[in-house]
């Protein structure tokens, strides 16, 4: 039975869409529309407020208020009622409006004599593009009812401020997703980039927000959600005993698709007057605005299982698939809310730049774009909504910013910035094949750091003298499986092939912690960053171990090899695996299998604890390589993916200086030759102080060999030494500024 407040506001619904269909200028639907919405709901005023910018509402249209204050009235976001209706995304509903807290009156608007006001959101999916209001001389609150109608209708505004319904003049009435936006995120890979945007999941556009019949959109909504409902089973099915994070999500899904509270609200707007898919989204409009609110990560994340299925659900009934047949535009830029190692692979090189709306740094999206070298902003809140695809974008790794659809004199001055970076590669270029050799002083080796076969040609055009670091889990990280031993020999052996008789020192798989493989148990660990991972799991579960170091074995066939053990904290996990290795090396040769020329074998310095092992730990290993990555967030004891701390301890402070020091002087005196393989080797000013230091081998990013090498030709350490000396004797907490002082005198 259809009540007397469905039809009311199917009632008001259609004559919106009458209103809507008429042929009209932006404004004079705005101002059809609220006359239409004052004269349905028995008010005297109804006032339609859009966003001129991200923190400016505008009065754009009004029935009842003072028509001089139209385009006149402004306030900010959280200003006033309106100003918090705006920021809070939430209605505001008062009999008394002058005793709300915040509450401010604009005189131009001739307001004052109204008491009653209700504020509701115009949204679409977490953006936010302006206030409708209604406001009467009565000092009671608006029904429930009237409520319900006013957010029914605010969510059609959106619907039609998103096709483009209410363009007109100035910046508040400005097409949707055509003006410049500069969106601030975090640097997940440094670099600059040019192109055009990619969504990797195009949005689903719903184009008629109205229903004509209540009884067809009804059954059109049950058929997709059975049809969900099924699809969901089907997935479960297909992990059963598989991945438990999965399998938690399809859970969510299979509950939320179950929910009768879910669909019982959808059905309701329906009857209302609003389209299935309208209902869908209304929906999943509420499910972001709560996520937005919610602290609780465990909670958010369940929101957001809830937004993914509202995606499906409005594909099923839009029959908007994600592959929409766009074309790959030329220099694209992807652009997602959060993507797949595997997934983006698949885009490979063709990527220039990528930008999240989610990510951390050690994401396993960032370890990709970060192999690839592609320019990476993650965080970027809002890219989703805002960006359209084939925008022009621009992305700025270094910086965390990205510009969508820029002015001419943005992407200019980003240009010149480009430009300088090219010239500046250039200039590298030119000193590709001259060694790393200091003024008056050593020449430093300097080698790349690398994870795909796709690396592997930077080590001819970086200049690189070797691999220094084989990251090998970037390998199971872009499986669905794990990779069988021949496939790996095969591989490893390509690496070798590739190197032509450069070193490559491959490490061991270096998984846990942040690095979780897709097929593999995920552990449930407080601090997973001091949990089970790397050599811990390699030496209990020995089978994987085995099996890599068969296949790398299997790989050199008469070649050198160089292993190296990740994340070694005590002497006996070394030798353990050191044991293991010479183990499969005796296999081998009993099975009468070739065996490698010459084999080194290192280990990784990542905790404190290993700077002070044995005499005997530094004799018996080949080598050391510092892994600062690791090795400085156990030190501050700063959380190396957490945004807030990961940059607050400089890598130049005083105290990891000489910690690092004394590793250099503890491999001095057994002869063990020394590397440093993370991130900030490839930093060119620390990359020079860890040469002061004494460290003869650094291994970097490919792109930062020239930078790195260009810095050390120019530079004598002997002089840089006594600076950092004198800067550590005179109390400073970080060498970096005498550093810097030093370095601009030099010119
Ligand atoms: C490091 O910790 O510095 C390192 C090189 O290893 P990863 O970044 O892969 O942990
Ligand atoms: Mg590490």
């Amino acid at each position: 039975m259809v009540s007397d407040v469905q039809s009311g506001s199917r009632r008001l619904l259609g004559r919106l869409k009458l209103a809507l269909e008429e042929p009209a200028e932006g404004q004079e639907r705005l101002d059809r529309i609220t006359r239409l919405i004052a004269a349905e709901i028995g008010t005297p005023v109804c006032s339609i407020y859009l966003f001129r910018d991200s923190d400016t509402l505008e009065l754009c249209a009004t029935e009842g208020l003072k028509p001089e204050s139209v385009h006149q009235t402004r306030m900010r976001l959280g200003e006033g009622l309106v100003g918090r209706v705006a920021l809070s995304a939430k209605p505001i509903n008062t009999g008394n409006a002058p005793a709300e807290p915040g509450f401010r009156y604009m005189p131009e608007t001739g307001e004052e004599i109204y008491s009653a006001f209700l504020g509701v959101p115009i949204q679409r999916l977490g953006e936010r593009m302006g206030v409708l209001v209604v406001q009467s001389k009565d000092r009671t609150a608006y029904s429930e009812d009237d409520v319900y109608a006013i957010e029914v209708v605010a969510m059609v505004l959106a619907e039609m401020a998103e096709l483009g319904a209410f363009v007109g003049e100035g910046a508040a009435m400005a097409a949707p997703h055509k003006h410049p936006v500069m969106l601030r995120g975090n640097c997940g890979q440094d670099g600059a980039a040019e192109g055009n945007v990619l969504l990797h999941e195009p949005r689903v556009v719903v184009t008629n927000p109205f229903s004509d019949d209540a009884e067809a959109e009804l059954s059109r909504l049950r058929t997709a959600v059975d049809q969900l409902r099924v699809s969901v089973d089907e997935m479960l099915m297909g992990v059963e005993g598989g991945d438990k994070d999965q399998r938690e999500v399809l859970e969510a899904y299979r509950m939320f698709a179950n929910s009768k509270g879910w669909l019982r609200r959808m059905e309701a707007d329906i009857n209302r007057g609003l389209s299935a898919e309208a209902a869908v989204e209304k929906e999943q409009t509420a499910a972001r605005s709560r996520m937005e609110q919610v602290p609780d990560p465990y909670l958010r994340e369940r929101l957001h299982d809830l937004d993914d299925l509202s995606n499906r659900l409005l594909r099923l009934l839009t029959g908007q698939g994600t592959d929409t047949g766009a074309e790959m535009p030329q220099d694209p830029v992807l652009v997602a809310r959060n993507i797949g190692p595997g997934e983006l692979l698949a885009y490979g090189r063709a990527l220039r730049g990528i930008v999240l709306e989610e990510g951390s740094v050690g994401s396993h999206a960032a370890v990709i774009a970060r192999a690839l070298a592609i320019p990476l902003v993650i965080n970027a809140e809002r890219i989703t909504t805002e960006a359209l695809n084939g925008d022009h974008i621009l992305v700025d790794g270094d910086q965390g910013i990205v510009h969508l659809r820029p002015e001419e004199t943005v992407a200019s001055a980003f240009r010149d910035k480009m430009a300088m970076a090219t010239k500046a590669q250039e200039r590298y270029a030119s000193i590709r094949r001259v060694p790393a050799t200091t003024v008056y002083g050593p020449t430093i080796r300097l080698d790349m750091n690398a994870g795909l076969m796709a690396d592997l040609p930077s080590l001819r055009s970086s200049g690189a003298e070797g691999v220094g670091l084989f990251r090998t889990e970037l390998q199971f990280l872009v499986r669905t499986k794990f990779p069988r031993r021949s496939e790996l020999a095969a591989l490893y052996s390509r690496v070798l092939d590739a190197a032509n008789g450069k070193r490559v020192v491959f490490r061991t798989l270096d998984i846990g912690s942040d690095k979780v493989l897709p097929y593999m148990k995920p552990q449930d660990e407080p601090n997973p960053a001091l949990g089970w991972r790397a050599i811990r799991v390699g030496l209990d579960k020995p089978g994987v171990l085995r099996m890599q170091l068969q296949a790398l074995i299997r790989a050199a066939r008469g070649r050198p090899l160089t292993i190296m053990f990740p994340f070694v904290a005590q002497a006996d996990e070394f030798h353990t695996a050191k044991k293991y290795l010479l183990g499969e090396l005796e296999r081998e040769r009993r099975f009468g299998h070739p065996l490698p020329r010459t084999l080194e074998i290192g280990a990784m310095l990542e905790t404190p604890s290993l700077a002070f092992a044995s005499k005997q730990f530094f004799e018996s290993a080949d080598f050391i390589s510092v892994g600062g990555n690791d090795l400085k967030q156990f030190f501050f004891a700063a959380d190396r993916e957490n945004e807030r701390v990961r940059r607050r301890y400089d890598t130049l402070n005083v105290s990891f200086l000489t910690f690092l020091e004394w590793i250099v002087m503890r491999c001095k005196e057994t002869r063990t030759p020394l590397s440093f393989c993370g991130e900030d080797a490839g930093r060119p000013v620390e990359a020079l102080c860890f040469a002061a230091m004494g460290f003869r081998t650094l291994s970097m990013r490919p792109a930062s060999i020239g930078p790195v090498k260009h810095l050390l030709r120019r530079s004598n350490l002997a002089e840089l030494r006594e600076v950092i000396d004198e800067a550590r004797a005179s109390g400073q907490q970080s060498v970096r500024p005498a550093v810097m002082d030093w370095l601009h005198q030099q010119g």
